[in-house]
Formats: C-alpha cells, structure tokens, sequence
C-alpha cells in the first residue's frame, strides 16, 4: 500500500539525498575521456580538497567506503606490518578485520564502545614499540555505531610525543563534511571517506587524502595492489581525468554537494550537526533514557546511539518506528545488538526534520511499551529555540 509522504531516513549513512543533488546526477553520461570532462574532474578533486581541509591529494574511488579503507593499508604497508588499531565500536572492529585479511598485524587497544580513541594509551603504545614496528596508528574519526568521536588533533600530538614515525590514518567516512575535519592542521597522513553520508550523495564513492609522508611510504610498500594505486590516480588526476571509468554522474552529484556545503559554509555545516546533537541528547535525557557515548567532549555531531532499558528490545522500538511513522532508524551492531538504536542526525536536515524525526521516536516508545516520560520532543523544542542562531552558536 502507498505511505503518503516522504520517508524519513534517519540513519546514519546513507543519509537523506536532497532534490538539488538528484537533479544534478540526472544528466546524460558523458565521454571520460573527452575535452569537456577534466573541468568536472578538476572542480570535485579541487572540491575535495578544500572538504578534506588540504593541499595534498584527494582521490575519488568508485567504491563504498570499505575500498577506500582497503586503498590506504595496500597502498602504504608490507605483508606482515603491525599497526596500532583502537576499537571504539563496530566500524575500528571491522576495520581491523580487513587488515588482518590483508596480512597485516594490529595491535589492538580495547575500549568499552562508550567513548573515542585515549591519546595517551596510544602514546604509551607507541613508547613501548621502542624499535618502530608499528607502520600506523588507525582511529576511526566518528565511531557512527557509538556515536563517539575520537580527538584526532590530540591522537596526532600523543604520536608526537612519543616521537614516533608511525603514519596516522583515520576514518572519517561518516564524519567528513558533518563533523570538522582538518587533515593538513592535524597533521593525519590517510583520511579515509565515503560519499553516503556528510556529504549528501548516493553510496557509491569513496576518498582518500593523503600526505607527503605516506606517498612516500607507497613507493615501499610491498602488498599486491592494482586497482587501488594512488600513483596512477594522481598522475591521471594532474589533468582531470582517472585511470580508469570514474562514476560520472556520482561525480555531477559531488560537484554539487560541494557548491551546496559551501554556500552554507562548513564552519556552519559544523555548528548545525552540533546544535541539532545537543538537541537530540536533550530529549534522550528528558525520555529518560541514556546516550551510549559517556564523554561529552567525544559526543558525535553526527548521530547518537541511544541504551533501552533492561527488558525492552531496540529492534522492536525500531520494527514500531518504522511501521508507525514510517522512519528508519540504525541498528545496534554486534555487541550493542538490541540494546541500542541509532537516530541519525547528518547531512541535509533542519529543525523541522529533527523534531519530525524525535516525534516518531517518542510515539515508537509509546507503541512499543518502553518506559519513558513523554517530554523529549518538547525538550528538543525548547533547546532548539534557545539556541535559534546558527552563526552565534558556533562562537
Ligand atoms: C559507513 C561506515 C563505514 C563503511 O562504509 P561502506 O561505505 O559501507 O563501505 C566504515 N566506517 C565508518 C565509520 C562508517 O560510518
């Protein structure tokens, strides 16, 4: 049967793509290698760039963002390379999974998926490897099954410390373009994203940026790689174009997405996802219930990941959501399964499609018999109309 209205996707990646985006994709394909194409290729590499907060090279993939987490370990290691990994939630988890599949060997620091990365266990880590085994430091920027974000300038300053020459990479496939990012100020070697998420487009491509240091940590590294090399990319890239077919029309989408982060200004993209997640914790304190990221400074813009309480079943409140208000709703992952959902909070979203979003969470807890004060939504409501001027938050 026909649902009137629009859906409300409010996962966390992929997020809602806006009509402006899908009418820039819907354009005949043209030829990748002819004339017109290097202004579409310099203008989203350029773009990139200016997301990424760098100088140095940003490549596009036409992949999900695992290839391009993939791409930044062939890339730069040798088969049997340790690296130090942090696994803040499900995604550090999978991350570390692939590089074991590659051949490589993490060094794992557990954490309890309540909080980000601790810079000074990495530099303990890092201090400890006295003879410099460990090739890289691996944090995930925005922890998206947490809802933690991990202090990246301060992962920097603990490698640093340690005076250590371990590359720094970092995933930030659900945090670019929501979450402030500044590779070149932060001194990170690879960044690591994806197209569904902060920036708005269909899932489809994938990033990376990456350093002087680790392009020359490529000319080293020894795994089997083909498709995933950055120095035919970059040569290819040098005059618009890629070494092989690119997703034009995911392309025609980025250059937009672009022009439309710019037009409202990152530094106030930013400000906006803060504002909109302290609105959200507002009403989950109000509900009475509890966000799973414990440190408020490492709170994610993007989403939060919220606990039901014993006895009731996150995946039946989401089965309510979704069948009652037609809203979807992330899952919890692996360890968190059933005992957390995931409202997301990203991308091309305002006010309204916020309280439209926490409107469906508390008639869900309602329908499905959780405990709670039915004051969340109004909670949200009065810190959104306190803190109106967007501009003025971010001061
Ligand atoms: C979404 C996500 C991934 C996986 O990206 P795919 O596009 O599904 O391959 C990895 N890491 C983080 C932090 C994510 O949010």
């Amino acid at each position: 049967m026909r649902q009137a209205g629009r859906h409300f996707l409010q996962i966390p990646g992929p997020s809602p793509v806006p009509d402006r985006i899908l009418r820039a994709i819907d354009m005949p394909v043209i030829d990748h290698r002819g004339p017109g194409f290097a202004d579409l290729g310099h203008r989203v590499l350029n773009g990139m760039k200016r997301i990424f907060k760098t100088t140095q090279p940003a490549i596009i993939y036409p992949s999900s963002g695992t290839g391009a987490w993939e791409a930044a370990l062939v890339n730069t290691m040798s088969t049997g390379d340790k690296l130090l990994m942090v696994e803040t939630g499900h995604f550090a988890h999978l991350w570390q999974a692939l590089a074991l599949k590659l051949g490589l060997q993490p060094q794992l620091i557990e954490t309890d998926w309540r909080r980000g990365a601790d810079p000074e266990l990495i530099e303990q880590a890092l201090k400890e490897d006295t003879n410099h085994q460990i090739k890289a430091v691996c944090v995930v920027h925005n922890e998206t099954s947490t809802g933690s974000t991990s202090r990246i300038a301060a992962v920097r300053k603990a490698i640093d410390a340690a005076a250590h020459p371990a590359l720094l990479m970092v995933d930030t496939i659900s945090g670019l373009a929501s979450a402030d990012f500044c590779f070149d100020d932060w001194g990170v070697d690879v960044a690591v994203s994806g197209s569904q998420k902060g920036l708005m487009l269909p899932p489809g491509l994938s990033f990376n940026a990456v350093s002087e240091k680790a392009i020359e940590a490529s000319t080293r590294a020894s795994i089997a790689n083909s498709y995933w090399q950055w120095s035919e990319m970059i040569e290819a890239n040098a005059r618009g174009y890629f070494p092989y077919t690119p997703s034009t029309n995911l392309l025609f989408g980025l250059a937009e997405a672009i022009d439309m982060l710019e037009e409202e200004g990152l530094e106030n993209v930013f400000a906006r996802h803060i504002r909109h997640a302290a609105a959200t914790r507002a009403a989950v304190e109000a509900w009475g219930l509890e966000v799973q990221c414990v440190v408020p400074e490492e709170h994610s813009p993007v989403l939060t990941a919220v606990r039901v309480p014993q006895g009731s079943d996150a995946d039946q409140l989401r089965a309510a959501i979704l069948s009652q208000c037609d809203t979807s709703l992330g899952n919890g992952l692996s360890k968190v399964a059933g005992k957390v959902f995931r409202i997301g909070h990203l991308g091309d979203i305002n006010d309204v499609t916020l309280i439209g979003t926490l409107s469906a969470v508390e008639m869900g807890l309602h329908h499905a018999g959780v405990p709670h004060e039915a004051v969340g939504v109004q909670a949200a409501m009065d810190y959104l109309k306190t803190t109106r001027d967007v501009k003025a938050n971010a001061a």
